[in-house]
C-alpha cells in the first residue's frame, strides 16, 4: 500500500552552492508539507549505515565522503503519492539524463553529487526517516 510519506536530504554539494531556499521553494510549491526537518552533517558511520546498500558500489567510498563533507537538509515530506512524485520532481540520478525543470537538471552538477536524495520505496522512506527523526521531531 502507498504511504503519504517519503524522505529527503539536500546534499552538501547543494547546500555549498547557496541552493538550500530554492529547493524547499520547489518542494513546497510542488505540493509537499514539511513534517519534520532538521539541518546536520553526517558522521562517517551515519553515511555508511544510510547507504549500506550501495557498499559493494565502485563508487561507495566517494559517495560517503562526498555525503560527509559538510552540512545536509534532512526532511520529511508529506503528500499523496509521496515516493513517486518526489522521485519525478527531482529527476534521474544523473543530472545530465534529469528532465527539464526537476531538481537535479537545474542543481545538480554530476552523478555523485547531484543535490538532493529522494527514498526509493515506501519501506524505505519509512526506514530512513527514522534514521534521522525521533517520533517527537515529526508533526
Ligand atoms: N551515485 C554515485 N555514482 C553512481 C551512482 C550513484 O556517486 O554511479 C551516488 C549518487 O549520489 C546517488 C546515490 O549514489 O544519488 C545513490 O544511488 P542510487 O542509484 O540509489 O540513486 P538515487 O536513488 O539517489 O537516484
Amino acid at each position: 500500500m502507498a504511504t503519504n510519506r517519503t524522505f529527503t536530504m539536500i546534499k552538501p554539494d547543494a547546500v555549498e552552492n547557496g541552493h538550500i531556499g530554492a529547493i524547499l521553494e520547489k518542494i513546497t510549491a510542488a505540493g509537499f508539507k514539511i513534517v519534520a526537518m532538521k539541518y546536520t552533517q553526517l558522521s562517517k558511520r551515519d553515511a555508511e549505515e544510510f547507504y549500506a546498500i550501495h557498499s559493494e558500489r565502485p563508487f561507495f567510498g566517494e559517495l560517503v565522503e562526498f555525503m560527509t563533507r559538510g552540512p545536509i537538509v534532512a526532511a520529511i515530506l508529506e503528500k499523496g503519492n509521496a515516493v513517486e512524485d518526489f522521485r519525478t520532481l527531482i529527476g534521474a540520478t544523473n543530472p545530465e539524463e534529469a528532465a527539464e525543470g526537476t531538481i537535479r537538471k537545474l542543481y545538480a552538477t554530476s552523478i555523485g553529487e547531484n543535490a538532493v536524495h529522494g527514498s526509493d520505496s515506501d519501506e524505505n522512506a519509512v526506514i530512513e526517516g527514522a534514521f534521522h527523526f525521533s517520533g517527537r521531531e515529526i508533526f
